[in-house]
């Protein structure tokens, strides 16, 4: 495989091939670690967008007629070579977002799952089929793709996001044209070329890169039929707003802010060990990540004092770095964004139990590093409670009982993920039950569904009627059509009467 992730320009990927910008409009990618920029990501203009759709429309009637099967066969070739390439493909992802190497390993590992629910989509692309609808009469369904699909996706997951979506949507006959984010672009680039050495025919996966420009070009594109869009809540809105209004499908997941709630009777030390990964993995910057606790009773004092403890031993540095469990955030203005909050959180009167904000890593000064903050007492009115911060910074508000929780959690703008901790089956069975959220762990702070089952949160979580992968994803991307057919033995009677299949 050539790689192109040394060179300091990343390039498009149209019709198989490293293709450069039409336009002028680039932005910056850097090291998270070192604030160093370390290429150079061209902005597509409208040119750039309609080129890679036009190369994923004409490549359409070509893959639409391979087998399903021949499809599937391609993707197992691309899950072994995605295995192969974990490490080089994490070492993109840790360089440029920052995470440390073995986090970004599993992301990958669990897009590479996607890839293996989608080498068996031939058994879900079977439709219905029912004899005798009518007399000498029968009646069945076919699954087919939508057409050219396009995908938009965040900063936090390069690799796990795209494919979410690309190996879903090609193994039900559809092409792609991905964008995905400007800031850490070189992972999908990677998985591009991965596909196209398992044999995917040029034309069937196209990239660009790019801000607001492309997206929209994309959005309002004739030849796009369908849009799936994973990224923060107000671009998930105009996304869904904006692509729907012309008539096309769309799945767009926005932004999260998911409540722990810890009950009195939880195993307290396990719960800890559990909301410090969930809170601080990824330093924060994960759309399942823990950002509020809702400690009810008596489990507020020893939960916060067992997160202080946990939350001050933690080792950060590059994740390049043998033992560091926590990297930098993504660029210096998300620092100071993140850094912004805590100030406002101080000032509004939450009690700041750990302080990230004094942290420096020796020999890394430029790197946009943060260490774990945690609040404890905070309020529902404030900014730090409201927000999703998108960052290292866990909040602790406290409730009176299981019913409270359940009621502030439910009160939330957001409904991605959500965790119980407990010991009590009722509590946890009344809480999986009452909440009104997409995804729920009970005693599993992190609850994200295994390929074969779908992604998706509720409320300004998910604009769109389906989640990603697993059988919504299917249905997703195709659209069925029921066919009735009769074989006549004898010649019927003219009717203009309406059709009911005595
Ligand atoms: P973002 O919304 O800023 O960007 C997402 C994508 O949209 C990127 O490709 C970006 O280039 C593009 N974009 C940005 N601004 C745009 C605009 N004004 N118009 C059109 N397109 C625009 O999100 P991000 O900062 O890259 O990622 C973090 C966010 O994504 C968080 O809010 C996080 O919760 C969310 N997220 C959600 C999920 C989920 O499954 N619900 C998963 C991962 C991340």
């Amino acid at each position: 495989m050539t790689t192109q992730t040394t060179a300091s320009t990343v390039s498009f990927w149209i019709n198989g091939q490293h293709t450069s910008s039409r336009g002028t409009r680039h932005g910056s990618v850097t090291n998270a670690a070192t604030g160093r920029v370390v290429r150079t990501v061209p902005f597509a203009n409208d040119a750039d967008v309609d080129l890679a759709v036009e190369s994923a429309r004409a490549a359409l009637p070509a893959w639409r007629a391979t087998t399903p099967l021949r499809r599937a066969r391609i993707l197992m070739r691309f899950r072994d070579l995605l295995e192969q390439h974990t490490g080089e493909i994490a070492a993109a992802i840790t360089e440029e977002h920052g995470k440390t190497l073995p986090d970004a390993a599993g992301s990958v590992q669990r897009g590479l799952e996607v890839v293996e629910f989608a080498t068996g989509i031939p058994h879900l692309l079977k439709g219905e089929h029912a004899e005798d609808v009518g007399a000498g009469v029968d009646s069945h369904t076919v699954q087919q793709p939508l057409g050219v699909c396009a995908g938009i996706t965040p900063f936090n997951f390069p690799i796990m996001c795209p494919m979410w979506m690309i190996p879903v949507a090609l193994a039900c006959g559809n092409t792609f044209v991905l964008k995905p984010s400007e800031k850490d672009p070189s992972a999908s680039m990677l998985a591009a070329q991965l596909l196209q050495e398992a044999g995917l025919p040029d034309g069937v996966l196209n990239i660009v890169h790019g801000d607001k420009q492309a997206v929209d070009a994309l959005l309002t594109h004739d030849d796009i039929a369908a849009v799936s869009f994973v990224g923060s809540t107000p671009v998930a809105r105009h996304v869904y707003e904006t692509a729907s209004a012309r008539g096309k499908r769309v799945q767009a997941l926005g932004g999260a802010k998911n409540h722990a709630v810890v009950l009195p009777d939880a195993d307290l030390d396990g719960a800890a060990d559990a909301l410090i990964g969930a809170a601080y993995g990824s330093a924060g910057e994960r759309c399942m990540a823990i950002s509020a606790v809702v400690a009810v009773g008596n489990a507020g004092d020893a939960i916060v004092s067992r997160l202080k403890e946990r939350a001050t031993a933690l080792r950060i540095g590059p994740g390049d770095r043998e033992g560091v469990e926590m990297g930098p955030l993504i660029t210096q203005a998300h620092l100071d964004r993140v850094r912004g909050y805590i100030d406002t959180g101080d000032r509004e009167g939450a009690e700041l139990v750990v302080d990230g904000r004094g942290l420096s890593v020796a020999g890394y000064e430029n790197g946009h590093f943060l260490g774990p903050t945690l609040f404890d007492r905070v309020t529902r009115d404030m900014s730090i409670y409201r927000d999703e911060i998108f960052g290292p910074v866990l909040v602790v508000v406290r409730a009176e009982s299981d019913e409270d929780a359940i009621d502030i959690v439910n009160q939330s703008p957001y409904g991605n993920g959500t965790a119980v901790f407990t010991q009590s089956g009722a509590a946890a069975r009344r809480f999986a039950n009452a909440i009104q959220v997409g995804m729920v762990g009970v005693n599993v702070p992190i609850p994200v569904p295994m390929a074969f089952f779908s992604f998706g949160g509720w409320k300004s979580s998910l604009f769109g009627d389906l989640h990603m992968h697993g059988p919504d994803g299917v249905r997703f991307y195709t659209r069925t059509k029921v066919v009735t057919t009769r074989w006549p033995d004898r010649r019927d009677a003219v009717s203009l009467s309406m059709p009911t299949m005595k």
